[in-house]
């Protein structure tokens, strides 16, 4: 009977060997700054962040205390001196 060796098969020193990869950069956490501050005279307002050229589907923004930052486009909004008091009308 004649010698049945693959002769097809992969040569085992085709694994790249990935022992000089470069180190890591520790990512960091990104800061949110309020883009834009805007002041407002509702504790209700919405945001689609549209002037800023970012955009972003408009949301709701309900300001509990002082201010809200919008999550999409880091807007502040903050509540006018005296403003919101007169919520229940
Ligand atoms: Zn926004």
């Amino acid at each position: 009977m004649p010698d049945a060796r693959n002769l097809d098969a992969p040569h085992p020193d085709a694994y790249p060997h990935a022992n000089n990869a470069p180190p890591h950069a520790p990512e960091q956490a990104p800061v949110y700054q309020p883009t834009e501050t805007i002041i407002v005279d509702d504790r209700v307002v919405s945001c689609d962040g549209g002037i800023g050229g970012l955009g972003h589907p408009r949301v709701w923004l309900r300001i509990v205390q002082d201010s809200k930052l919008c999550p999409y486009c880091s807007r502040l909004y903050v509540l006018a001196a005296g403003a919101g008091d007169s919520d229940a009308h």
